[in-house]
């Protein structure tokens, strides 16, 4: 098994919560938003989803991620997206970086 984590639009953090919540795009950047936790996530080439580190503002369009069209993707972790270092490897690393923003 590889280290790291796959979200087909779950978001990672209110799953551990036991919470059901599928991203909606927002209408700020055109990222990704939880809209519990307002996560921000940005989707990346090849199959990446990157989290951003900063919330969003709950500003949110009607278009909730697909899996069906968009499928189950790595997740990455600011401040680079780019190399190995970003793919966030288990939920420790994954919780001790979404406590910092
Ligand atoms: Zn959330």
């Amino acid at each position: 098994m590889k280290n790291q984590i796959l979200s087909d639009g779950q978001c990672p953090q209110c799953s551990q919560k036991n919470t059901n919540s599928v991203f909606q795009e927002n209408s700020t950047g055109g990222y990704w938003e939880c809209p519990i936790c307002n996560l921000q996530l940005q989707m990346l080439a090849p199959n990446h989803l990157g989290i951003l580190n900063q919330r969003g503002i709950g500003k949110l369009k009607p278009t909730v991620y697909d899996k069906n069209k968009w499928g189950k993707r790595v997740l990455l972790r600011k401040p680079q997206f780019e190399g190995d270092d970003c793919v966030i490897k288990n939920l420790d690393e994954l919780n001790d970086y979404l406590v910092t923003f």
